[in-house]
């Protein structure tokens, strides 16, 4: 129960709640109870009467006052079952939200490496399924556990004042019913787990067969997909029928042993009534219905415990999960307005999951208001310099400072908040274009939306479309071409007016004159802002203020257009052979 623990803290928070819940499933039970000992009496009314003991009329008043008292009991019992429901259902609802926001908060708090040492279906799982296993403990557990307890504290006792022997019999089944259904609860959880495994790797699979569709079709690997999927669909298959044959055992085990005690009352109950040693036939009646009212709580015994042993399971994956400290941490209070000067001193480093040292000891500065064109092979180590910019990892050795200082001593929040990024896949959300932009500007005005959008040449393409900025985008909605998604993601960058652009070879997928024309807007919208163009073309880089080329994580050469097209080296390569593209 030790990983249970965690959740302690919102049982504390909700423990006036927790707390009427348990008082009205205790009254609930209590209603409930009331109703057999009545069967009862008036057996022995009819029994009386038939003996010629009372009298018609007073046998009918009898009645009735019994029967009323019976459905009185039974609909408050109901009543307070509703409540109880209520309560105690609620309060996990409440807990399963509140766990999953911190789980949710937790995980917005790690840094980019946690997310590729981890898939992202597990991630999904642990705030769902988890998270659910949990609840599963927090609510019905707790409830059910309540009221079996009430049931055996409040009913056994008073079998056995009622009726010893019978008493003794009628619950000589149960045990082993419970223990039974313990047995298969296991069971049942270990294959249903082995399900639930197979269900993720399934979904995981359909999920990646819909994402690579196109490159599935291109290279007509329909049969091996299908393949593939068949026999993933058989091994479900299989488990799940695994799981269904225990399953089938729960309850005509449950009937049978029922069906025991049962026997056992009427035997026993039978007999003594014939030796005269209880008074009434309804006695057995009531004891049938004791039984009757036990069964299903001595099986959820069995159920309960398989219930707390899973949400443990789970919780430990969950608890395992918060533990995992954010790398990257944000001490700093809030500091003064970036201004953009950018340093890298002697900066080294490795990505931790691939070994490979994407920087060597790279050393250069950009001054506040300064464009530069960051020009190198691809795997150079140009897209990680942006990442250390915006302190998405952090150096291995070196520093990067900003204005001055260390970007470790600068809040998170203003360091990010002086970012204008456009990543170089360009991510955009699955919602409207609109919104898309907005992601820069929380408040920005429909005039700045379209503004921004012109800068990056990408209006007119969405006044295209039949909704226009309402285009939703993504798996419900229209796909963007590479190049319009690119522009797109630059309009958000802008709408920001950071004071640090970061662009990551955003114009890749643009032809030259509307790369041109682009270009053209952003140094005027970068006038005094510090930007960094990563690029592997020339034309992006010829404009720069400076051009850094990389090779290996390395400074190769540094200089502007002219000073590195005067000298021999990558660059002019570049140079040359896009010049002859061009003529071609
Ligand atoms: P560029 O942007 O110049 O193409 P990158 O900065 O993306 O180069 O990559 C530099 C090197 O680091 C490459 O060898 C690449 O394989 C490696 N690398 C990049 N990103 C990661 C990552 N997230 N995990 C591990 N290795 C990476
Ligand atoms: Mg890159």
């Amino acid at each position: 129960m030790k990983e249970l623990k965690h959740l302690n803290k919102y049982f504390k928070k909700y423990w006036l709640k927790l707390l009427i819940g348990i008082i009205i499933t205790i009254i609930a039970r209590v209603f409930q109870l009331v109703m057999p000992s009545y069967v009862n009496k008036s057996i022995a009314v009819v029994e009386n009467f038939l003996g010629n003991r009372i009298s018609e009329a007073s046998a009918k008043d009898m009645l009735l006052e019994y029967i009323l008292i019976i459905v009185g009991a039974a609909l408050l019992s109901g009543f307070f079952t509703f409540l109880m429901r209520q309560t105690i259902i609620n309060v996990s609802r409440y807990i399963e939200y509140d766990l999953k926001n911190e789980v949710f908060d937790h995980y917005q708090l790690l840094n980019l490496s946690f997310y590729k040492k981890n898939r992202t279906g597990d991630l999904m799982n642990r705030i769902s399924e988890d998270v659910n296993q949990v609840r599963m403990y927090a609510g019905p557990a707790i409830m059910y556990g309540i009221q079996t307890l009430t049931l055996f504290v409040c009913l056994i006792p008073l079998m056995f004042i009622k009726a010893p022997t019978i008493a003794f019999y009628a619950l000589l089944p149960l045990p082993v019913l419970s223990v039974l259904i313990y047995q298969i609860s296991r069971i049942i959880h270990r294959r249903s787990t082995k399900v639930q495994e197979y269900l993720s790797a399934l979904s995981t699979f359909t999920q990646e067969s819909f994402s690579g569709v196109s490159v599935i079709k291109a290279y007509g690997l329909e049969p091996k997909i299908n393949t593939e999927l068949r026999e993933l669909a058989l091994e479900g298959k299989n488990k799940s029928m695994d799981l269904a044959k225990v399953n089938a055992w729960f309850f005509p085990l449950m009937i049978l042993l029922i069906g025991v005690s049962n026997i056992f009352v009427i035997y026993v109950g039978g007999k003594q009534y014939i030796d005269g040693e209880i008074a009434s036939v309804g006695v057995i009646a009531e004891f049938i219905l004791y039984v009757n009212m036990l069964t299903w709580p001595v099986a959820i015994v069995g159920w309960l415990t398989s219930i707390v042993q899973r949400a443990e399971a789970s919780q430990k994956r969950i608890n395992e999960f918060l533990k995992e400290e954010p790398e990257i941490k944000n001490e700093v209070p809030e500091t003064s307005p970036i201004q953009g000067e950018i340093e890298f001193k002697k900066v080294t480093f490795t990505y931790e999951d691939t070994n490979i040292t994407a920087l060597k000891e790279l050393s250069f500065k950009v001054h506040t208001g300064e464009t530069v064109a960051i020009i190198g092979k691809t795997g150079s180590g140009k897209s990680t310099i942006l990442d250390l910019v915006a302190r998405l990892y952090d150096v291995s050795a070196g520093d990067v400072l900003i204005d001055g200082i260390s970007v470790k001593d600068l809040n998170l929040q203003s360091l990010r908040a002086a970012i204008g990024a456009v990543p170089q896949d360009a991510f955009l959300f699955s919602d409207s274009i609109r919104n898309n932009i907005k992601f820069g500007k929380a408040d920005a005005t429909d005039e700045e939306i379209h503004a921004m959008a012109k800068q990056a040449v990408v209006h007119d393409n969405i006044m295209g479309f039949s909704k226009d900025y309402d285009t939703v985008l993504g798996e419900r909605g229209i796909t963007l071409s590479g190049g319009q998604k690119q522009r797109v993601s630059i309009a958000r960058a802008l709408i920001k007016e950071p004071q640090i652009y970061l662009f990551d070879d955003c114009l890749s997928a643009v032809d030259t004159e509307t790369e041109e024309e682009i270009l053209n807007h952003l140094k005027k919208a970068s006038e005094n802002k510090t930007t960094l163009i990563v690029s592997h073309r020339v034309s992006s880089a010829k404009n720069a203020d400076r051009i850094l080329v990389l090779e290996d994580g390395q400074l190769a050469q540094e200089g502007t257009h002219d000073d590195l097209i005067a000298a021999e080296g990558y660059y002019k390569e570049l140079y040359i052979n896009q010049l002859s593209e061009k003529e071609n």
